[in-house]
Order: structure tokens, then C-alpha cells, then sequence
């Protein structure tokens, strides 16, 4: 097999640590024996990515009716209000979805424009939020130099298979002393470690490299960023609860056969959606209690996504 090398560190010298079955395909997940880096292996090839993408039915925009998600967006705005407190700081949010963080930080006082590839995603936030919308994919835009105080990356370095090339275009738009947001799925966290395998942000070919605390920082490091705050937070996880249900649905196969089966378009995407959203309040409402004790995992790294929060060097 034609081995990839690491997307941190470039070496071969990486240990299966998962296969999975997704859409009939077995992907490998192998960790980096030199910088720890989780990452599917091979690689799948940009046409094989293309492909998967233009088959799947994008739900994007379905998750703006989910108030949880809607509450984690506020929250995010408002912590980048409290680090950039400057009046009218321009924001780029990178794979803004259908809009709802960038409505959210509009309303922190921010100067907002997103970038998209998904048509449908990049619609929604334009009807529903009047937000301008660029259609592309970031390294393509070619957007001018120095020109953003803020760059966000919600959710977004886990689908790249070249996270690196990311980083450094994102340092090239950023003005001297902006801000570089990040955030995306922990695997060195505890429901990574609970679920193996089964956890529901294993999903090759959509999630290609998984980050802990450590290599999130190691490759903003490496890539012209000064790293400023690292935590671990829930935000766009489910409660623990929820995650069970979904890695029980992962370890049946389930999950591949209703969830993310390209067949199942529209309609019927769109009713079990309407029930999904009603499990996450239930689900919301019944872990209430035990938020403390996700607050105590975050303080440990443990939480189920880490933040950065990073600036470009000598600029
Ligand atoms: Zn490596």
C-alpha cells in the first residue's frame, strides 16, 4: 500500500491505530510515530475528495435550526470580542457553513465575510443573514494580503488533507498582530478515548487528520503562528450521552447505513434531522447537571475539541 506521510512532521514511520468502514470504503487511521498525529492513511486523492463531495447531500444549512449550536456560536463570538475588543476588526470565517457563527459575531460589532465551498451552505447564509459570502476554496481565492484582523477556522483543519498549506495562507491574509481562531475535533480527549473507533467524529473521508492540544500547537508553530491560548472546550460536540447513542450507532453500522448513505437524500435527510434535533435537547436538558464535571475534563485537555488562539509571528 502507498503509504502517506505525515501532514505535520512528513514522516512514513506511522501505526495503525483504526479501520473503518465508511460508504463500503475501509479507511486506515494511523497515528504518527514521531509528532503523534492522527491521520487517515493514505491519504484519499483531491478526486476522490471531489467525488465523495459531490455525492453527499449537504445538510449545512439543516443545522441552523439547532438552538444548541446557535448558543455555541454566540459563545464563540463573544470570547473573540473579549481578546479583540477594537471596533469594526474585519473577520473572515473559513468554511463558514451556512452563516450562523458569522450572524453571531456580526452582532459582537464585527466586520464579517465568509468563505464556502458548499453551494447550498453558502446560499443559506446569504438569503437568510444577507452575508457576503465568498464561493471557493480558501488557497483558490486568492484573497489580498495583510488584510483581515481576525481569521476564523471552526471545524474546518480536520477535513484538509493539507492542513499546512491552510495555515500558511491564513498567516499571508492576516494583518500584523490579527488573530487566528481555531478550533477542531480532540482526539486526545476523553470521548476519543471512550468510543476508539466508534466516536462519532471518525469519519473518513470528511475528517482526515485529528488533532490533540499538542499538535494543534506543534503545527501552528511550525507554520508561522505564536500560539497565545490552548483549551479544550464542547461547543459543537454532543453531551456524552448523545455521543454514546451515535457511537452505538457507528459500531452497528447504522450510522453508514441512515446517516451518511448518499441514497438517503432530501426528504428523508430532512425528517430524521427534525428527530435528531429533538434527541439533542433531550439530551441537552438530562446532562444539565453534570456540566461541571465537563468543565473539570476541559481544564484537564480532555474535552471533546480544542481552541487555539494564535497570532502570526514577527509581524
Ligand atoms: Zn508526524
Amino acid at each position: 500500500m502507498n503509504m502517506s506521510p505525515c501532514p505535520l512532521c512528513k514522516s512514513k514511520d506511522a501505526k495503525l491505530k483504526h479501520s473503518k468502514k465508511i460508504h463500503g470504503k475501509k479507511y486506515d487511521i494511523a497515528e504518527c510515530q514521531k509528532c503523534r498525529l492522527t491521520y487517515v492513511n493514505p491519504l484519499p486523492t483531491q478526486k476522490e475528495l471531489s467525488d465523495f463531495y459531490t455525492n453527499q447531500f449537504d445538510y449545512t444549512y439543516l443545522f441552523a435550526a439547532n438552538t444548541r449550536l446557535k448558543k455555541a456560536n454566540n459563545n464563540r463570538a463573544k470570547k473573540i470580542r473579549e481578546i479583540k475588543p477594537q471596533k469594526n476588526a474585519t473577520l473572515l470565517d473559513v468554511g463558514c457553513g451556512s452563516g450562523q457563527f458569522l450572524d453571531a459575531a456580526r452582532k459582537q460589532g464585527f466586520q464579517v465575510t465568509g468563505i464556502e465551498v458548499g453551494k447550498d451552505a453558502a446560499e443559506h447564509a446569504r438569503k437568510t443573514y444577507d452575508l457576503t459570502i465568498i464561493e471557493s476554496d480558501l488557497t483558490a481565492a486568492k484573497l489580498p494580503t495583510a488584510s483581515y484582523d481576525i481569521v476564523c477556522l471552526h471545524h474546518v483543519l480536520e477535513h484538509l488533507s493539507n492542513p499546512a498549506s491552510y495555515l500558511s495562507e491564513i498567516r499571508r491574509l492576516l494583518k500584523p498582530k490579527g488573530l487566528l481562531v481555531i478550533q477542531t475535533p480532540n482526539i486526545g480527549g476523553l470521548p476519543s478515548r471512550l468510543f476508539g473507533k466508534n466516536w462519532e467524529w471518525i469519519t473518513p473521508p470528511k475528517h482526515l487528520t485529528y488533532f490533540t492540544p499538542k499538535t494543534l500547537a506543534r503545527i501552528l508553530e511550525e507554520n508561522g503562528f505564536t500560539v497565545e491560548k490552548t483549551e479544550t472546550v464542547r461547543e459543537d460536540a454532543h453531551s456524552l450521552l448523545l455521543q454514546t447513542a451515535f457511537a452505538a450507532l457507528h459500531a452497528t453500522g447504522l450510522a453508514d447505513k441512515v446517516l451518511y448513505n448518499p441514497k438517503r437524500r432530501n426528504e428523508s435527510q430532512s425528517k430524521l434531522f427534525s428527530l435528531y434535533l429533538i434527541a439533542d435537547q433531550i439530551s441537552e436538558f438530562i446532562s444539565a447537571p453534570f456540566r461541571p464535571i465537563g468543565r473539570l475534563l476541559d481544564r484537564e485537555g480532555l474535552g471533546p475539541e480544542v481552541s487555539s488562539y494564535a497570532r502570526p509571528k514577527g509581524r
